[in-house]
């Protein structure tokens, strides 16, 4: 396989200028600024948000390297792995004239991005057991193809893709593959991190969204080449997360043991949550899950999700979704809430 990188990118994105803002002309320390139009009186708040943030987030960065063992200039920090989802699209895809391939089921977002873009997208569908139907995926390759989505953990599914089949497309396809690891943290399966150099065009996307418990501070990571990462930096907004998200984060990212416990508490929990759905005749099988949520199809799903909706308990009914008919995203919750979970489905039932 050879990979250009330059081949791949939009012609308007190599030859953009970027905007350079005064945090860009001068990032050094100084008593005196005036270069930014901020307010130097301060702010309306007990913390200072007066100057703009660090646009290329560097002391984050910094904490994240250290503990995710990847150098500051291959991590990109978005507004969510959303954000990066759409750098992608905007780096990449000619609207109207390439297009991407997705392993449906998976997350909606990768759809929603290349519809907003104007990007035509190709479904490949999972195999029955929710592993890459790689044959189909290289057949419906072609020229214009430039991305391929592979999500792992798999959300709606739970399960992990096999390696192998995820090295077999980063090899044989010329474009970028984006390997999203939003679950990642649950898994047994290690995370393609540390073989990033391996491979030139692999982008890793994974959030603080999840095991580090931080959804609406909007933080997601993708990881890639320099070269790639300089791409994303070129065209993002130039302050794309603000000072509050980059002051949690560094408090945040101090407290990885904590992190690390709800990882073992919640895997634990997942565990005793797939025994005990088990033991309810109702319920025809359990996708085996490596992230935060399993996957069920039971009977009477859509029913039953009316029902657990009536007694304020919320789950994802994905019973219309191709392969995952008559089944529920559960995600994992507190051993009080999966006991409250498990009575209403037998309420039910009975
Ligand atoms: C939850 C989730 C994300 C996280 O998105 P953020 O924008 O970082 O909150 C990314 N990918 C998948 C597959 C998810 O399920």
């Amino acid at each position: 396989m050879s990979f250009n990188l330059d081949l791949l990118l939009r012609e308007n994105i190599k030859n953009l200028k970027p905007y350079s803002s005064a945090r860009d002309e001068f990032d050094g320390e100084a008593s005196v600024m005036l270069d930014a139009n901020e307010n130097a009186y301060g702010s309306p708040l007990s913390q200072s948000f007066n100057r703009y943030p660090d646009p290329l987030q560097l002391a984050v960065k910094q904490k994240l390297s250290a503990i995710k063992g990847v150098s500051t200039d291959r991590i990109f920090l978005g507004n969510g792995s959303d954000e990066a989802i759409d750098l992608l699209f905007r780096a990449f895809c000619k609207p109207g004239i390439d297009n991407v391939i997705l392993l449906p089921p998976t997350y909606g977002m990768y759809e929603v991005s290349a519809n907003i873009n104007d990007i035509a997208v190709r479904k490949v569908t999972l195999t029955p057991n929710y592993q890459l139907d790689i044959d189909t995926i290289a057949a419906a390759i072609d020229a214009h193809t430039k991305i391929i989505f592979i999500c792992s953990p798999n959300n709606p599914t739970g399960n992990s893709i096999r390696r192998q089949d995820i090295e077999t497309i980063l090899v044989n396809f010329e474009g970028i593959v984006v390997l999203d690891e939003a679950y990642i943290n649950y898994a047994k399966q290690n995370s393609f991190l540390p073989s990033l150099a391996e491979f030139p065009n692999l982008v890793v996307l994974q959030t603080l969204s999840k095991a580090w418990g931080l959804a609406a501070l909007r933080l997601g990571m993708a990881f890639a080449s320099a070269e790639i990462i300089q791409i994303f930096n070129k065209i993002k907004p130039p302050y794309n997360i603000n000072q509050a998200t980059q002051t949690y984060a560094l408090e945040a990212l101090e407290r990885v043991d904590t992190v690390n416990e709800w990882i073992k508490e919640t895997v634990e929990e997942r565990a005793l949550l797939v025994e005990q759905l088990q033991l309810i005749p109702q319920v025809e099988h359990i996708t085996p899950s490596d992230a935060n949520f399993v996957l069920v199809r039971l009977q009477q799903a859509r029913p039953l999700y009316n029902h657990l909706v009536s007694k304020g308990i919320i789950v994802r009914d994905r019973s219309t979704v191709t392969l995952c008919e008559g089944a529920l995203r559960m995600t994992v919750g507190t051993p009080a809430e999966n006991q409250i979970l498990l009575a209403q489905i037998k309420e039910f039932y009975s």
